[in-house]
């Protein structure tokens, strides 16, 4: 969600008139996107803020725009520790950027934060606002903001607001002037994907048509994007196991262009931590869900989000998540060690934090047994012939390309021809490691079909 909300500013700017820089000192304005989930990116956020104090007043006319779920929570300590900061922005202000940066030029600072999405406003999922997108082939689809969990440990529902559901015909309409722009894989992204619609439901009885069921409507989005002639990939994050229902998983088997790949987090293996963090399921349950959705769809890989050392886990609690991540065997998981984050229920629990040297200890353990089940499913998949859409040439090794199969996982290959970024291709796997796969190219297959961007110089 905040990647995205990054390429809706970069847009914004573009079509102001800005051009991407490299540096930050070359660069007139700087934008700080923040995300406040994970505890080290607010010391990172504080950090950078004050090197680019000094950036700021080397150069007049210098502007820094901070946005984002750091700036929705934290906007009077920002302005207290950083009064140079020209813009504060909340979540729901994302579509004001250039706006305020125009405004703030006469150096009086603005802080703008709205506490809910105004509802009825283009603004609440604004498609229409120009979007610089990352990843060429790839676009993110907002089909849902907000969340109407509490997870006792999460941010979200405080600085994201309330779930609000968009509608599937302005879902549809922008997947389809996507893809007409050569756009080939969406991704839809939403706090809970799986409840998407049920407040759309509601609405509609509420409003008298009593034919509209009470009930997510999940499965029928999915079956629709996956439909869009020119898609090819239909990817969703995050899904909530205590929303999950059969017939998610049965439109994942039956819409061919949806892939092979769940990502499902699952939190911890002990329903007393589940219990106190408030996810609302059992581990028997998730992994009874889990088995289901490998019976249901052909070769599906599953991955997952744990956190070690929530306040109040016992060694037996811990135990019961290894156990649990042992038999599950996870593709992939994001393991983190709790860290509170103030406003959450979680940060109350001091009484009960874990020793931070025995998280660390729990933490090394987990680990142990994701990597192996990491290597055990990549080692699978030798032999195969993978699909593979290209995303550049190797980082580390500038011989090879890299390509993102549809199960999401990295495969760097040898090509005897350069491929462009979006070109599909059939590749032989031929090794495996902890988060990657080896191969070499078979078939060269689709070439891109998105715009490319080219720089032009102004000449001035
Ligand atoms: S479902 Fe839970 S973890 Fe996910 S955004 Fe909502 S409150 Fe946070």
């Amino acid at each position: 969600m905040n990647e995205h909300d990054s390429e809706r500013i970069s847009g914004l700017l573009e079509s102001d008139g800005m051009t991407n820089v490299d540096s930050v000192a070359t660069a007139d304005v700087v934008v700080i996107n923040t995300c406040c989930i994970r505890e080290n990116a607010d010391d990172k956020f504080y950090g950078t803020l004050s090197q680019l104090k000094n950036w700021k007043t080397e150069q007049d006319g210098r502007q820094i725009l901070v946005a984002g779920c750091l700036a929705q929570k934290d906007r009077d300590a920002i302005r207290k520790r950083a009064p140079y900061v020209d813009v504060v922005i909340g979540t729901h202000n994302v579509h004001r950027a250039a706006e305020l940066l125009e405004q703030t030029r006469d150096g009086r600072p603005v802080t703008e934060i709205l506490e809910e999405a105004i509802l009825d406003d283009h603004t609440m999922f604004p498609s229409a606002l120009p979007m610089r997108r990352e990843i060429s082939y790839n676009a993110w689809v907002t089909i849902q903001i907000g969340c109407d969990n509490t997870c006792a440990y999460c941010i979200v529902p405080a600085v994201r607001g309330k779930e609000i559901s968009r509608p599937a015909s302005e879902i549809l309409a922008e997947v389809e002037s996507l893809a007409r722009s050569g756009v080939t894989q969406i991704s839809l992204i939403g706090q809970n994907v799986n409840s998407y619609g049920r407040d759309l439901s509601m609405s509609a009885r509420a409003a008298g048509d009593t034919s509209v069921k009470p009930r997510p409507q999940f499965a029928e989005l999915l079956r629709k994007v996956g439909q869009v002639a020119g898609i090819r990939r239909v990817r969703f994050v995050s899904p909530h196991p205590k929303d999950m229902r059969e017939d998610t998983f049965l439109a994942m088997a039956e819409t061919p262009n949806v892939v092979e790949h769940l990502h499902y987090p699952m939190q911890s293996g002990s329903d007393n931590v589940l219990a106190l963090m408030h996810r609302g399921y059992t581990a028997e349950r998730y992994m009874k869900q889990l088995m289901q959705a490998r019976a249901m769809i052909d070769d599906l890989a599953v991955t997952t989000d744990v956190i070690v050392g929530f306040p109040g886990e016992t060694e037996q609690d811990f135990v019961q998540t290894v156990e649990v991540c042992a038999e599950a065997c996870f593709d992939s998981a994001f393991s983190f060690i709790f860290s509170p984050r103030p406003g959450t229920q979680a940060a109350q629990m001091a009484d009960k934090f874990i020793d931070p040297q025995l998280a660390v200890e729990r933490y090394e353990r987990l680990k142990i047994v994701l990597d192996h089940s990491a290597v055990i499913k990549h080692r699978e998949r030798i032999g195969r012939i993978e699909d593979v859409v290209v995303e550049g040439m190797s980082k580390k090794n500038p011989h090879l390309t890299t390509g993102r199969t549809r199960q999401n996982k990295i495969l760097h290959f040898s090509s005897p021809e350069s491929l462009r970024v979006g070109t599909y291709a059939k590749v032989e796997v031929t090794d495996a490691a902890r988060f990657h796969l080896s191969g070499h190219l078979i078939e060269v297959g689709d070439a891109p079909t998105h715009k490319v961007r080219i720089a032009v110089s102004s000449g001035n």
